[in-house]
């Protein structure tokens, strides 16, 4: 075989490596069946003395596909890759509609309450999927260096790669998914918000907040500040059953336990 012929031979297979690769959901057992054959067209080149310059990194990388699948990185669907494109996915919701029903009767008549008294308010999120959560929170955390990307738990349902060939590419494709989720403070995982049990909420009114409570008593809170920070803007959403967050670090939550 005519060396020219020989390297298009193995370049060929290559290339339709790299383009299944590049698939959402490539079938993993035919990336390694096309590995494998890759590597017997490379083995019989060098023994041949045909083998491409780049034959080394060549094995090298045919190999690496190889032991992902053993290790299970590559399963017969391989996982998608971590980044933005998984922002859209499993979206949140913003509704107080999509709120445990429980939960959602004593919100809305506290934000009705709020908006009545003069108050700005505005929702952030309500329901927050799961999958939604488990997102945010790991990109989080392999973003800021807490975790190794090959460490973070599966979730079922979520095909996600975390793992790409370096810890900065990994780093960085976890801090696209931060940055599309607008992330400004470490997302709690697991969340109230999966159980429809809490809201973001950002408040904000001027002057003094004259506010009924649920028991139908008319409060003026002329305490600072004029934001859902306020701690008796927080005494009057008790009587909703929506209480402020226990916990800082997290301005706009309230849930049905304050967790
Ligand atoms: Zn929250």
């Amino acid at each position: 075989m005519p060396e020219r012929q020989k390297k298009s031979v193995s370049r060929k297979a290559i290339l339709t490596l790299e383009n299944q690769s590049s698939d959402a959901r490539p079938d993993g057992l035919a990336i390694v069946t096309q590995a494998l054959q890759a590597l017997e067209v490379l083995s019989r080149l060098e023994l041949a003395g045909g083998a491409p310059a780049n034959s080394v990194a060549l094995r090298r990388k045919l190999e690496g596909v190889c032991h992902a699948f053993v290790d299970g990185r590559i399963g017969i669907f391989a996982k998608t890759p971590s980044g933005a494109n998984w922002v859209n996915q499993f979206p949140g919701s913003t509704s107080t509609s999509d709120l445990d029903a429980a939960f959602r009767t004593g919100v809305n008549s506290f934000i009705a309450a709020m908006r009545s008294a003069g108050a700005t308010v505005s929702i952030g999120t309500t329901l927050r999927p799961v999958e939604r959560a488990y997102l945010m929170h790991y990109s989080w955390r392999i973003a800021k260096k807490e975790i190794d990307p090959a460490n973070v738990p599966a979730l079922a349902g979520v095909d996600i790669e975390w793992v790409h060939g370096t810890l900065a590419a990994s780093r960085q494709a976890a801090q696209d998914m931060v940055d599309g989720y607008q992330i400004v403070a470490k997302p709690a995982y697991p969340t109230k918000h999966s159980d429809g049990t809490a809201i973001d909420m950002t408040i904000s009114w001027t002057g003094t907040l004259a506010i009924v409570d649920n028991n139908g008593t008319s409060t003026s809170i002329t305490t600072t500040p004029r934001t859902g920070m306020n701690t008796d803007l927080a005494v009057v959403g008790a009587t909703y059953a929506v209480i402020k967050a226990t916990f800082s670090g997290d301005p706009p939550h309230w849930s049905d336990d304050g967790h």
